[in-house]
C-alpha cells in the first residue's frame, strides 16, 4: 500500500482506548474528560478484521497504544489473536508501565515481544507533578521485569522545559546497565501539549553530553529489527561510552521524519488516520457496522491514504488540523 507520495505503508498503530489510569498534563486534562461510550468504540473482533484486511495489503507491524492499552479488558486475548494473523510479523505495546509488570508473562506468552514504556522522570515528585500520581519506581520495576521476561524494551521520555529537564540524565542512565533504548521525544503541540514547552533535541543532546560525556553516533535510522529497511523507526541513536543500551532522539519538530512515514493509525472509535496531526480520516467502524465488504474497506483506506499530506503542519494554524487530544487519537 502506497500513499500519494510513494511512501509504503506497513505499520499500523492501534489505539485500544481513550481511557487512562494517569493524567499526564501534556496529554489529557486532570478533570472534565468525557470518554467515548463503549458502544462507540471499535470491538476487538472488528479490529482483528481490519488487521486481516491490512495484512493482506502489506501491513506487517502493529503497535497497540491509547490512552492506556493495559486498562482495556482482555488485552492478552487480543494480542494472541493478533499474533495469529498471517502477515503480521511484529506486535508492540506502548504503555505507561503501571500495570505492565503483572501482565508481562501472559502478554509474552500471547506473542508480544516489543514494549515501549513511558517514563519522563525517575524523581517521584516530578513524576507526580506530570502524571498526577506517584509511580516512577513502579514503572522502573516494569522496565526491569520486561527485560527479564525477554522483551525488547524501549523507554520513552518527553522532555519538558523546566519540569523534567534537569532529570533527563537520570533517565538516560537507565541505558547504562541495561540493553534498553531510551528515547527522548520532542513534545508535539497537540491537544494539552500546546500548553507546554518542550525541549528541542539539540538541547537535550547538550544536557546529556555535558553530564554523560562524549557519545558515538550510531548509523542513522538503525533498523528496529532484522534487515528490513521498512521497519526503520523515526529515532536517531547515540551510544554513550560504557553504556550497554542506546539513547535515541525522536524529533518531529526539529527534524521532521514525514518523508519516511510508513504508518497508519486506528483511533479507538474506529477511524483510520494517515497522519497524527491531520484531521483526515475514515470511519471504518461505521463502515463495518453498515455492512461494508473487505474490498470496500480497503478501497476507502486507499482513498484516505492518497490524501496523506507530504509532511505534518505542526506550528502552522491551518484548516484540517487535528483538534483532539493525544489520548483520543492514540499516541
Ligand atoms: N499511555 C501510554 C503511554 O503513556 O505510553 C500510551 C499512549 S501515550 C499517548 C504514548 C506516548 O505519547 C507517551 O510516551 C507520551 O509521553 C507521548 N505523548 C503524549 N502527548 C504527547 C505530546 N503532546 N507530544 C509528544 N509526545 C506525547
Ligand atoms: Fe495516559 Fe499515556 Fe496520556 Fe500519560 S501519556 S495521560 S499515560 S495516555
Amino acid at each position: 500500500m502506497k500513499d500519494g507520495f510513494e511512501r509504503k505503508t506497513e505499520y499500523l498503530r492501534i489505539s485500544l482506548t481513550d481511557r487512562c489510569n494517569l493524567r499526564c498534563q501534556y496529554c489529557m486534562p486532570s478533570q472534565g474528560v468525557t470518554f467515548r461510550r463503549h458502544e462507540d468504540m471499535m470491538k476487538y473482533e472488528e479490529m482483528l478484521r481490519l488487521v486481516e484486511i491490512l495484512a493482506g495489503a502489506g501491513v506487517k507491524k502493529v503497535r497497540l497504544t491509547g490512552g492506556e492499552p493495559t486498562v482495556r479488558r482482555d488485552l492478552t486475548w487480543f494480542v494472541k489473536e493478533l499474533s495469529g494473523i498471517r502477515g503480521i510479523e511484529q506486535i508492540g505495546l506502548t504503555t505507561n508501565g503501571l500495570k505492565f509488570a503483572e501482565m508481562a508473562d501472559e502478554l509474552y506468552d500471547a506473542g508480544l515481544r516489543l514494549v515501549n514504556i513511558s517514563l519522563d522522570t525517575l524523581n517521584e515528585e516530578v513524576y507526580k507533578y506530570i502524571t498526577g500520581q506517584y509511580g516512577a519506581k513502579k514503572v522502573m520495576d516494569a522496565v526491569n521485569i520486561a527485560l527479564m521476561t525477554g522483551y525488547k524494551v524501549k523507554v520513552n521520555c518527553v522532555p519538558l522545559k523546566e519540569i523534567n529537564e534537569r532529570y533527563l540524565p537520570e533517565v538516560a542512565y537507565i541505558a547504562r546497565d541495561r540493553a534498553v533504548d531510551v528515547r527522548f521525544i520532542e513534545l508535539m503541540p497537540i491537544g494539552c501539549g500546546k500548553a507546554f514547552e518542550g525541549v528541542p533535541t539539540e538541547d537535550v543532546k547538550t544536557i546529556l553530553k555535558n553530564t554523560l560525556g562524549i557519545y558515538r553516533e550510531e548509523t542513522e535510522f538503525l533498523q528496529e529489527i532484522g534487515e528490513e529497511p521498512e521497519f526503520a523507526g523515526p529515532a536517531k541513536y547515540v551510544r554513550f561510552k560504557d553504556f550497554e543500551g542506546r539513547c535515541g532522539f525522536i524529533s518531529p519538530m526539529s527534524d521532521c521524519f514525514c518523508d519516511r512515514c510508513n504508518r497508519l493509525r486506528l483511533t479507538a472509535d474506529g477511524c483510520i488516520k494517515p497522519c497524527l496531526y491531520s484531521d483526515e480520516k475514515i470511519n471504518i467502524c461505521s463502515m463495518m457496522r453498515a455492512g461494508a465488504s473487505d474490498k470496500d474497506i480497503l478501497a476507502a483506506i486507499h482513498e484516505v491514504l492518497s490524501h496523506k499530506n507530504q509532511r505534518h503542519s505542526f506550528g502552522r494554524d491551518i484548516l484540517g488540523q487535528e483538534h483532539r487530544r493525544m489520548n483520543e487519537i492514540g499516541g
